[in-house]
């Protein structure tokens, strides 16, 4: 089964916003088994639109618009699809009585403008929006399904999962096995060269695909036997690397580990300014394992707040492993946790010497008592030695707790 994507928007062909829908449905499609075999940006043009849809009708067995249902005068989608399917659009008395109860909850007199998505197709189905106002579509056409969905992302992805992905997983093949491996703390040549040897003699089709925070390597065949092989051929070679498969974050896989072992971390940053804490605090559910974060920049704070003493700021500096480690060592003592993870560096672009470049970064982990410090030499980027930074502590913390 293949697919089209149609996403709308003026915006997204000037620049100003990055097309993050395609993307996300590519991959949630693929998953089960339906493949995108083209995709158009369009702008907000009836006559685009039309363009669009004539150039992939009778060719794909699914076709998916995205974009251009909001209230404004610029969102004409829906008057592009209804002249593709010969409908009409016709006021919905019902829906707009809903669609004013729930402003009215909010505390609001509905817009004028809002009457327009209360307009209904004569023809097709029309899909739930439980995050919005907007109404999806739906229309069968010969052999080809229409859906239309809000450019919204929140309101595109949950239309997607809770109505028309389980409503495609019913009709799709399911016959691709696609299994992504994700990793980090290992470049794609070395990654490729430990595993060039089994890739080349395999028949499933291996990517590899490396983003700034790690490499993911996605494994795709219709012999399930052959990918589960591959699989634990590549857990063997470089399973310390591996920190989860398909779509899980590392601040989940992490978050996970430590609920699954009912152990708490606190964090103490400098050089990251709290992205650490962001991160770890971005999965639902972290109350359970997370106690809290202090960003300690200056070196009074350091020595107030956690502790850290004078003699080895003033012997070893701010930017060293002995202070990393008494970071580590003090967030854990003043939120009472099992582990202590700390972060101090030199974020650059100034701060720099011989001995310490920018990029030195030392990350501490103090795990009931039993302190390691490791030291990262980044990049010249403040912005990528902030992440890498982060990153890097999220892994020490993986795998200090065996994941
Ligand atoms: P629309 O449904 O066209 O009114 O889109 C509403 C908002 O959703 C736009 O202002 C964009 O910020 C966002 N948006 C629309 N299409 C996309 C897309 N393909 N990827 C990411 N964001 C989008
Ligand atoms: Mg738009």
């Amino acid at each position: 089964m293949n697919a089209a994507l149609i996403i709308i928007g003026n915006e997204l062909l000037s620049g100003f916003t990055l097309d993050s829908n395609s993307t996300w449905m590519g991959r949630k499609l693929l998953n089960i088994g339906i493949k995108t075999m083209i995709k158009l940006t369009v702008g907000d043009s009836e006559n685009a639109i039309l363009d669009s849809l004539r150039s992939v009708d009778e060719k794909y067995d699914i076709v998916i618009l995205s974009g251009g249902l909001g209230p404004t005068h610029d969102d004409v989608t829906k008057k592009a699809y209804c002249e593709f399917i010969g409908a009409e659009l016709v006021f919905d008395e019902s829906y707009f009585l809903k669609l004013s109860e729930s402003f009215k909850r909010r505390g609001i007199d509905i817009p004028e403008s809002n009457r327009d998505q209360a307009y209904i197709p004569t023809k097709g189905e029309i899909i739930p929006n439980s995050r919005g106002s907007a109404l999806g579509l739906k229309f069968v056409k010969d052999k080809t399904r229409f859906y239309v969905v809000p450019g919204v992302p929140s309101e595109m992805m949950t239309m997607m999962d809770e109505y028309i992905l389980p409503e495609l997983s019913e009709i799709a093949p399911h016959d691709l096995i696609i299994t992504t491996i994700r990793t980090t703390g290992l470049m794609e040549s070395a990654l490729f060269d430990t595993l060039k040897d089994i890739v080349k003699s395999t028949k499933v089709d291996v990517s590899f695909l490396p983003g700034f925070m790690g490499v993911d390597i996605r494994l795709s065949s219709r012999n399930k036997k052959a990918v589960m092989e591959l699989s634990s051929n590549i857990y063997d070679l470089i399973g310390k690397f591996i920190y989860s498969e398909d779509w899980e974050t590392l601040e989940e896989a992490v978050g996970r580990l430590l609920r699954e072992q009912g152990l708490t971390i606190a964090v103490a940053e400098s050089c990251t300014g709290g992205l650490l804490s962001d991160r770890i605090t971005n999965i639902p559910g972290s109350s359970d394992y997370f106690l809290g974060g202090m960003v300690t920049y200056d070196n009074q704070a350091k020595q107030d707040l956690l502790g850290v003493q004078t003699y080895t700021l003033e012997e070893f500096g701010a930017v060293s492993e002995q202070t990393a480690k008494e970071m580590a060592q003090g967030v854990r003592r003043v939120f009472q946790g099992n582990i202590g993870v700390s972060i101090t560096g030199i974020a650059g672009p100034g701060g720099g010497t011989d001995e310490k470049p920018v990029g030195l970064v030392f990350i501490g982990l103090d795990f009931e008592g039993d302190t390691e410090v490791r030291s990262f030499t980044f990049t010249k980027e403040r912005r990528f030695n902030k992440e890498l930074s982060a990153q890097a502590a999220l892994n020490m913390l993986r795998l200090s707790i065996g994941g």
